[in-house]
């Protein structure tokens, strides 16, 4: 097993569709404790449940620091300790830059971005204490190719803002044997589209992909759960393209 008695807490983690709930059935199949963090209204409790026995789901709004921090001391009181951050918390919107109002791009950037930091920092002295970890960020293809299939230019600033927050927070932890790593998701089939992509339109886009899909949750789930084991030790400051070929470079 990958993962064995490793603490791994997954952030957005209670979606039964979403990349953060295959994650942690992919992790928690390969030996992992996992805790599950997501909004009260997502159930997270219910959601760790369905892993089975020694799971742990908790409430945590990202962007509340104070909440991050209170959820980061719940796990140490329960495990002792952290090994794996996913940072996977994350909402979009299809709007365009003129139709951006400041409250979308408050609500877009902090989830992700605001999200990713405050997390970072609320776990990152227990994996100083425990002397290494792996924290693995979600970004998207949408802030590499300048937008992605659906989410707006806010979204996509979002996401390269995580890039580059990863990017730096490797260079600054490597020496205490912490890897920082970003996944880019090309477009894989969850609730994040609340079905506002019709089936033809997936139809058409698969065309345009050279693996010829749509992801599946548990093609990142599995990128996931190698950068979260020692199979990726020599890995941080990566990004890992999970996109089946839809951006190639
Ligand atoms: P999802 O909607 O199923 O998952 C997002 C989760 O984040 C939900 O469980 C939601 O409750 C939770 N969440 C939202 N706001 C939160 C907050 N303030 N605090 C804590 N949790 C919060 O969608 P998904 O597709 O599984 O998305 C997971 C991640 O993957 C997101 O960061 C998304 O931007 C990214 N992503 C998705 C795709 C895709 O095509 N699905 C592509 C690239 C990147």
């Amino acid at each position: 097993m990958l993962l064995k008695d490793k603490v791994a807490v997954i952030t957005g983690g209670a979606g039964l569709n979403g990349l953060g709930f295959a994650t942690a059935r992919q992790m928690a199949a390969q030996g992992a404790k996992v805790v599950v963090l997501d909004l009260e209204r997502a159930d997270p409790a219910g959601a760790a449940a369905r892993l089975g026995e020694g799971h742990l789901g908790l409430v945590a709004d990202v962007t509340d620091k104070a909440s991050c921090e209170r959820a980061a001391a719940e796990v140490m009181a329960r495990f002792g300790r952290i090994d794996v951050l996913l940072n996977n918390a994350g909402i979009t919107q299809p709007v365009k830059t003129l139709e951006i109002t400041g409250a979308d791009y408050d609500r877009v950037l902090d989830v992700s971005l605001r999200g990713t930091l405050y997390m970072s920092q609320a776990v990152l002295p227990a994996m100083q204490a425990g002397q290494g970890g792996s924290i693995i960020c979600i970004s998207s293809v949408s802030a590499q190719r300048g937008g992605g299939i659906f989410g707006g230019p806010h979204y996509s600033a979002a996401k390269a803002g995580v890039l580059g927050l990863a990017r730096a927070m490797a260079r600054e932890f490597g020496p205490q044997g912490i890897r920082v790593n970003c996944i880019t998701p090309g477009l894989i089939e969850t609730d994040i589209t609340q079905g506002k992509l019709t089936p033809e339109r997936k139809r058409e886009i698969a065309e345009t992909i050279p693996l010829n899909r749509l992801g599946a949750a548990s093609d990142v789930a599995g990128a996931c759960v190698f950068l979260a084991s020692d199979l990726s030790a020599y890995c941080t400051g990566i990004t890992l393209d999970v996109n089946g070929g839809m951006l190639i470079h």
